[in-house]
């Protein structure tokens, strides 16, 4: 075989596509699992912490994953058209794989309240930038309908081949631990990544559960041989002021920092309850503060930047830590939804200023003493 081509070709044979499907990729997947070396230590937690870099795919985002199977599939199918509501990564997703289909794609956008970098790429990709008035959940009711009348592939994670494409992650893990770890932790907002992961964890131990709900009968692709025997303890951090599955319903006006996870009605929230019962694990909340210093502590200890949303699932995972509610010697992996760089003014405004300075060899030297 050629060099990696992305997760459809990987998984062909537990996806929906035949050799006739036109495969729209732009290589994504195949992201490093990367084993956390001073965090634990700093910790006092004698397992193992790994960490699952998704914002290393294409745009920067898990959301890659997803985008590459719903527009293959509307490709398929003759759209010549995607739409989909954002809180950002999406709208970056469905924007450059619209690019490499040659379709058009419409997204709807939370204005004012999607970070710089995933509004750039929206733009820079071509997209029909809709800035509406109203949160994520406004619009996406608001493309339901829309997809309902006009000739518009909805490409949000109520399309199922989503959560498909999006499940190929819990293979790569197995694949790269021999096993299913002890304990997966994940940022939940719509709630279709803990609900995609859960269903490629079960589908790599060759079971069929509740949480296998979006496969609408196309369990075929249940895959030909189990990768495992084991399952994980899935756990689910959200946001504290969007926090749906801790309030039991919905959130009218959600609120937090961590934008990508700012949802207050999710589309996924059976699928995400299964996932958490039939695992045995889980929902937390962590508040804004926890989120932005658990990013800053990964960037700063690990070398590892990723975006506010992402590193909620490290910020609860301190919590459970600390809380005593993670067996010892456990080892655990945290998914890190999105790449730093998408959020660049929540970074720089969190981070200690920079040095003006002379360009002079004594200042210089005299600044960096100082530190040494
Ligand atoms: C979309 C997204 C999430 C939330 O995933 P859901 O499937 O909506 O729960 C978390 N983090 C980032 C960076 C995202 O883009």
């Amino acid at each position: 075989m050629a060099h990696y081509q992305g997760l459809i070709h990987r998984y062909r044979d537990r996806l929906p596509v035949s050799e006739h499907t036109p495969i729209v990729t732009l290589n994504e997947g195949n992201t490093p699992l990367i084993e956390l070396q001073r965090l634990p230590d700093t910790l006092g937690f004698d397992g193992r912490i790994l960490v699952k870099f998704e914002g290393l795919n294409p745009t920067g985002s898990f959301k890659d994953r997803g985008m590459t199977l719903a527009v293959t599939k509307a490709l398929e199918a003759g759209s010549q058209a995607i739409i989909c509501a954002s809180t950002g990564n999406t709208s970056a997703a469905a924007a450059a794989y619209a690019a490499r289909a040659g379709m058009t794609s419409f997204v709807l956008i939370p204005e004012g309240k999607i970070a710089l970098g995933k509004l750039a790429q929206a733009m820079m990709h071509g997209a029909v930038v809709l800035q509406i008035q109203g949160n994520f959940d406004d619009g996406m009711r608001l493309v339901q309908e829309i997809s309902a009348e006009m000739p518009v592939a909805l490409v949000n994670s109520v399309n199922p081949y989503r959560l498909q494409g999006q499940k190929t992650v819990a293979f790569e893990i197995v694949e790269a631990l021999g096993t299913a770890p002890d304990y997966h932790v994940l940022p939940v907002g719509n709630a279709g990544n803990i609900s995609a992961h859960w269903s490629g964890y079960c589908e790599a131990s060759g079971v069929q559960t509740a949480a296998c709900g979006h496969c609408q009968g196309q369990c075929p692709y249940h895959g030909p041989v189990p990768l495992t025997t084991r399952r994980p303890i899935m756990v689910g951090y959200q946001a504290a002021g969007s926090a749906p599955f801790m309030r039991g319903g919905p959130v009218a006006h959600p609120e937090t920092i961590a934008t990508a996870i700012r949802i207050g009605n999710p589309m996924s929230w059976s699928l995400a309850w299964a996932a958490v019962q039939e695992s045995g694990g889980w929902f937390d909340e962590c508040t804004d503060a926890e989120i932005l210093a658990a990013q800053a502590l990964l960037a700063r200890t690990e070398g590892i930047f990723c975006e506010p949303s992402s590193a909620t699932s490290l910020a609860g995972l301190f919590k459970d830590l600390k809380a005593g509610r993670i067996k010892a010697g456990s080892t655990i992996v945290a998914t890190l939804t999105g790449h730093g760089l998408k959020d660049p003014d929540t970074a720089i405004a969190q981070s200690q200023p920079t040095h003006g300075v002379a360009a002079e060899k004594g200042p210089i030297a005299e600044l960096i003493g100082k530190f040494l």
